[in-house]
């Protein structure tokens, strides 16, 4: 624990949002960030995943001090950091538009923030090097950005917020710039750089799921300025709490349902009773059933429902068809056909009871 407020802080102890609200000055009454309650595990990475808008960048910068709070505190371990400058905060940040200094070489832009926060100049070209060496781009030390490809270029500013030895890695839609199979190769290289620098937590804004999936150990759901789910990837893929959740966490079949007899693990969908677990939801109570696609199947089975097909999409391994039933659309991902039904067939298509998720939060709460 550092007694001096001259020293830079240990951000080894994770994060903790303290009921952090944010309202940027001149946006009048608008709350960027509204009360949000979060830890960060040390060592844990944490994605901040929702829509543009909902408060995720605000909230990154309160962590890393260019915001201020209107109201709540941002703790890093168990120190209160709210009023602490930037650079003595111990953490590395990294933002989509790599942001490197272009007429500087790649060493000496990730000796910038050493430089700011005074480490001894004897060291700085080891760290340098370690921080190149980690991020593969040692072979690279001498070149300006502009000689870079925009990975590359995204390495170096990686490399550069490492080499302050952060306890904490700010990431804000850090690979938003590359394109698709760039990023998937970029992921990967995050996810191994995490297993070489196991205590440093991570706090990773994205708004592409399949990112927030990938590389996170729970993810934190955003919309609105508020924190609407925290959970792991599992959790928030197999047991989402609200429609939001369901349909930004991977796709989802959203019905609208009335909670059957008490006891009965039955809805009605319509006029069709469907059997799912109901978790002692109240009889007659109106929710939402959510049924991932890849989950739904041709033919009978249990909970079956028939309509017509609205469309069908190839999509190389899947077809997608979108079945209309009772006047609700429903979307079912199935391993390739070899005859797919054509639009305007009727089919049946049914699910496994224990794969439906019964959503009783938040379900009319959004107006
Ligand atoms: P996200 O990163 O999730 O896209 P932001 O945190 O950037 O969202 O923005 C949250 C809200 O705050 C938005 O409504 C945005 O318009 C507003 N906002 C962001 N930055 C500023 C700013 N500097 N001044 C005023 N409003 C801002
Ligand atoms: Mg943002």
């Amino acid at each position: 624990m550092s007694k001096t407020t001259d020293r830079p802080s240990d951000s080894r102890g994770g994060i903790r949002f303290d009921r952090v609200s944010v309202a940027y000055p001149g946006s009048t009454d608008t709350v960027a960030l509204d009360s949000l309650d979060l830890t960060v595990a040390p060592g844990e990475v944490m994605a901040l995943l929702g829509p543009s808008g909902s408060g995720k960048t605000t909230a990154l910068r309160a962590v890393a001090g260019f915001v201020r709070p209107t109201a709540g505190r941002v703790l890093l371990g168990d120190r209160d950091v709210t009023d602490l400058p930037p650079h003595r905060r111990g953490i590395g940040m990294v933002v989509q538009q790599y942001a490197l200094f272009p007429h500087m070489r790649v060493a000496d832009n990730v000796a910038f923030g050493m430089r700011a926060q005074k480490v001894p100049k004897k060291e700085i070209p080891g760290r340098v090097a370690e921080a190149l060496d980690l991020t593969g781009m040692s072979a690279y030390a001498e070149r300006y950005p502009r000689e870079l490809s925009g990975g590359q270029q995204q390495r170096v500013a990686i490399a550069r917020a490492l080499a302050i030895r952060p306890g904490v890695l700010l990431l804000d839609e850090p690979l938003s710039a590359l394109d698709a199979r760039l990023r998937s190769d970029m992921l990967a290289e995050l996810a191994r750089l995490h297993r070489e620098l196991p205590d440093v937590s991570i706090l990773y804004v994205t708004h592409d799921q399949i990112e927030a999936l990938t590389l996170a150990d729970r993810i934190a759901v955003m919309d609105r300025a508020r924190l609407q789910d925290v959970g792991t990837p599992q959790d928030l893929y197999r047991r989402p709490r609200t429609e939001f959740t369901a349909s930004f966490v991977g796709n989802a079949n959203l019905l609208p349902v009335t909670v059957g007899p008490a006891a009965r693990d039955t809805v009605s969908f319509g006029r069709t009773e469907l059997t799912v677990p109901t978790r002692g939801a109240a009889a007659g109570a109106t929710a939402t059933l959510c049924v991932r696609p890849h989950l739904v199947g041709l033919g009978d089975g249990p909970n079956s429902l028939t309509g017509e097909v609205a469309e069908v999409q190839w999509r190389g391994a899947t077809h997608r068809l979108h079945v209309d039933v009772d006047g609700h659309r429903l979307k079912a991902d199935l391993r390739e056909l070899r005859r797919p039904p054509a639009p305007g067939e009727r089919v049946t298509v049914h699910f496994t009871p224990d794969d439906a998720v019964l959503l009783t939060a938040g379900v009319s709460a959004d107006g």
